[in-house]
């Protein structure tokens, strides 16, 4: 067994992975390069929506869903930010993927920013079914990350303990705002109420 504690990445989609059913839907949030869009593909998800405002990511998740021969036409890539996933998506998703902060390899302008991303969670949250997973991985050390981070945190210790649990992992002894990950699963149905 990989040794899961050593990588973020790996610790947040072993755990997104233990919610997927083979079949099921999934959401990527923040495509970026598409690394987290291949992983939910590899783990089983049919109906996979992938999310990112810049068209240079939609356009790597493309290339590397190509790359490892998992595009389809089941795969939905969409340049708009992820707090409209619910313009796009019915409902009955298993998992939902964060990546926070900004693409890797381009501007560092552009990134994930606290109140947009708080809106995508509540999204996020309406579309899960009941078992299902919210994953957020959060970086706090560029700017208005912790202010994200900071946000996030807050709307997840409000949520009603009788309907949600949430977990946060964090790397205690590692320096340098190492990436914090934040799950939340949703233990029965619930009725939305308009924001
Ligand atoms: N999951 C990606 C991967 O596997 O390569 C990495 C994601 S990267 C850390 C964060 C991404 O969030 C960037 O590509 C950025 O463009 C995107 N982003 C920023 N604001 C967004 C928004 N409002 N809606 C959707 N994506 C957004």
């Amino acid at each position: 067994m990989k040794n899961l504690i050593r990588s973020t990445t790996q610790l947040a989609m072993f755990f997104v992975s233990q919610y997927l059913r083979p079949g099921g839907t999934a959401v990527d949030a923040t495509c970026g390069n598409g690394n987290d869009t291949v992983a939910l593909a590899r783990a089983g998800a049919k109906d996979i929506y992938a999310f990112d405002i810049q068209k240079t990511a939609i356009e790597r998740t493309k290339a590397a869903l190509v790359k490892e021969n998992l595009y389809s036409e089941n795969i939905h890539l969409i340049q708009d930010s992820h707090e409209n996933m619910g313009a796009y998506i019915k409902g009955n998703v298993q998992a939902v993927v964060f990546n926070l902060g900004y693409l890797p390899a381009a501007s560092k302008e552009i990134a994930t920013c606290g109140e947009t991303t708080v809106k995508a969670v509540k999204a996020a949250l309406r579309l899960l079914s009941v078992d299902g997973l919210v994953c957020i991985t959060m970086y706090s050390g560029h700017p208005g990350g912790e202010e994200e981070k900071r946000k996030v945190l807050e709307l997840a210790r409000g949520l009603d303990q009788r309907i949600y649990h949430a977990a946060y992992i964090n790397m205690l002894n590692q320096q340098n705002h190492p990436p914090e990950i934040l799950l939340i699963t949703l233990k029965r149905g619930v009725e939305f109420e308009e924001d």
